[in-house]
């Protein structure tokens, strides 16, 4: 009776690890924060904190630095007729979001990711529409902003100038970089010493290797912007790492 017993716990034990291993489950990032369908404003305070509350793996958002050097998040480079990289921290702060929220610096948005450990912050890097100087002293202060807030272990970065994610990975070693720009093999990715790649889902649909190529080299794989169920089914059945995309309600539903 007891062998028995032992039989059935080692085989349950074996189903369940096997299971598991062969979950390799799809996580769920918010885009811009979980907005869509919570009435927030993208990239808004609100935003990040009901992805957090959907229990997302990540929510991502972009940061941009104004004249005297202080990082906002915003998606567009203009927001309001005002062009973030040319105005001072004075008048962005004057700005207002939809919601009412005053324009998110980044170092309120990290203080509010900061209160909890579940979701990742998934920090992107905006390429300077000025120079690249801009663009890597914006690197610079962001990496130097999640060390003084103390959420490294919990922000993961993404850029689409690949000199950029470069200096990440020099000032950061640790931090989990992915590129986002598509035009990087695996190969390149994993001799740059990156951490995977987050490319737009058209990308991986034109190279069907990528997936599995990148998982070979202990590389992860991140899909942007992927906000259809059929599309969403196909990256699930492919094993990718992230998703990435304005729906997460919905791919948590597929992932079930
Ligand atoms: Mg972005």
């Amino acid at each position: 009776m007891k062998k028995n017993i032992l039989a059935f716990a080692v085989s349950l034990f074996c189903l369940i690890s096997i299971d598991g291993m062969s979950q390799n489950k799809t996580r769920v990032i918010a885009h811009r924060g979980a907005w869509k369908n919570t009435g927030a404003t993208e990239n808004s305070i609100a935003a990040l904190e009901h992805a957090i509350k959907l229990g997302c793996y990540g929510s991502e958002f972009d940061v941009h630095m104004s004249t005297d050097s202080v990082l906002f998040v915003n998606h567009d480079h203009i927001i309001q007729g005002t062009d973030i990289e040319k105005a001072t921290s004075q008048e962005l702060s004057q700005i207002k979001l939809a919601n009412g929220e005053t324009l998110p610096t980044l170092e309120a948005y990290l203080k509010t990711g900061g209160k909890q450990k579940n979701t990742r912050l998934i920090l992107e890097i905006k390429t300077s529409s000025i120079n690249k100087e801009r663009s890597l002293a914006l690197t610079t202060k962001c990496v130097e902003m999640v060390k003084k807030l103390k959420v490294e272990k919990i922000t993961d970065y993404i850029a689409f100038d690949f000199d950029v994610c470069l200096k990440v990975k020099q000032l950061a070693p640790k931090a989990h970089v992915e590129y986002l720009n598509g035009d990087k093999t695996p190969a390149e990715i994993l001799a740059a010493g990156l951490s995977g790649i987050d490319y737009h889902y058209s990308v991986y649909k034109k190279n069907e290797n990528y997936i599995e190529e990148m998982h070979k080299k202990k590389l992860t794989t991140n899909a942007w912007t992927v906000n259809d169920k059929s599309t969403m089914q196909w990256f699930i059945d492919k094993k990718v790492d992230f998703i990435t995309t304005n729906e997460p309600e919905q791919l948590f539903e597929l992932l079930k």
